[in-house]
């Protein structure tokens, strides 16, 4: 390879003349002739020539167009026509894959189709085109690959008319996986089952939602649920306020109240302590609901815990989740209980849906930019482009 060529980038090409101008325009033509692809015969004749413009990759601020001369051979051997094919040129197209991956990868990073249409002398509908075309490209290569081995299920909105979906997340890596229509197991059961790689997914890890519990059950037979923190944290905080609410509905309404209450005890400021504490003072039964719900929040935050620590914990905790059986919160610690294994199991690991739901607020706002998405699969496309992969595609 020459240098001339090494900058340009396609192979086996001679340049003839180089003009300087608003552009760069460059004449080159094949360096040799080719076999024939029909027969692999070396014994081509020329039989004519023409010429393809295209537009090829940027140069500091000017383009560069290409001028090249292609042959059309006759192979002598089984009398059959071919054109010359070049490395990095695909037939018909009037720009290179290089200029066409530039285009991708600018508007893929947040430079506009107007921008693009005056820098790279394309038209916004070609941006669109060339962008699809690749995501697509690359949704079908993802679309192939096995489940990941911690998975985080959730379901989000996706339209009125369709109503949820549900986001599948590769939690050790920050990806999402993939995003199905549908959060029953009716709705999903046709996607699971042909699911490859379902053997792998050692954790799952998900609200405290019956369904899904049921479709790990089924679908990930090696997979151990774990539930999500900030569900179950969420959950028990609801139902502390709905208890606040039937016992002290004046109290309820005072919204300085409701924030000291729902944010956990450590939080607090030794002035907001104080202040809680003499509320708490005039209700007996409401003070010990609220200094179990903090010892219960306590329980439930801890995380990386050793195996032996988490066994030392485990009786504290059922006594705690006794005490509550005993209370009001009667149905809470009932929920807990069904979900007993899941919840110790968060004391033993780190990864939590706060991870999902980040990108759910992310493909919310995918959602808005494009003014609501009807189509499923476009949303499905536009959401694995964004979140589902860090936007490179590797040169071949
Ligand atoms: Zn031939």
């Amino acid at each position: 390879m020459s240098p001339v060529n090494s900058i340009l980038g396609i192979r086996d090409l001679v340049i003839d003349r180089v003009e300087r101008g608003r552009e760069i325009h460059v004449w080159a033509r094949p360096a040799k002739r080719l076999a024939c692809v029909h027969c692999q015969q070396e014994s081509v004749r020329i039989k004519a020539t023409h010429q393809r413009t295209l537009k090829h990759t940027r140069q500091g601020n000017q383009l560069m167009v290409l001028h090249l001369r292609v042959p059309k051979y006759h192979c002598t051997d089984c009398n059959r026509y071919f054109r010359h094919r070049f490395a990095g040129i695909r037939p018909r197209r009037r720009a290179t894959e290089a200029y066409r991956l530039e285009v991708f990868e600018a508007h893929d990073g947040g430079v506009s189709q107007h921008q693009l249409t005056r820098t790279h002398q394309i038209g916004s509908a070609t941006v669109e085109r060339w962008y699809q075309s690749f995501v697509k490209q690359r949704v079908l290569e993802l679309s192939g690959r096995a489940c990941p081995q911690v998975l985080g299920i959730d379901e989000h909105f996706f339209s009125r008319k369709k109503g949820y979906a549900t986001t599948l997340v590769d939690l050790k890596h920050h990806k999402v996986f993939d995003v199905v229509l549908g959060r029953s197991e009716a709705s999903l059961h046709s996607y699971l089952k042909r699911l490859p790689g379902k053997q792998n997914v050692r954790v799952i890890v998900m609200d405290l939602s019956e369904t899904y519990r049921q479709i790990a059950r089924k679908y990930f037979p090696n997979a151990m649920i774990v539930a999500d923190r900030f569900h179950v944290v969420r959950l028990v905080n609801q139902h502390f306020l709905k208890l606040w609410q039937q016992h002290d509905p004046e109290g309820r309404k005072n919204r300085g109240l409701l924030s000291l209450m729902r944010r956990h005890h450590w939080r607090l400021t030794a002035v907001q302590k104080e202040r809680l504490h003499q509320y708490l003072a005039q209700s007996p039964v409401l003070q010990a609901l609220y200094f179990a719900k903090q010892q219960l929040n306590g329980f439930l935050v801890m995380k990386s815990l050793k195996r032996k620590r988490a066994k030392q914990l485990l009786p504290k905790f059922l006594k705690l989740l006794e005490q509550f059986e005993s209370s009001p919160a009667r149905a809470l610690a009932q929920t807990l209980r069904s979900w007993l294994a899941p919840i110790v199991r968060m004391w033993r690991f780190t990864k939590s849906n706060g991870i999902t739901e980040g990108f759910h607020t992310k493909m919310e706002m995918l959602s808005r930019r494009a003014y609501g998405f009807r189509n499923f699969e476009n949303y499905r496309m536009r959401v694995l482009a964004q979140c589902g992969w860090n936007g490179v595609i590797n040169r071949v």
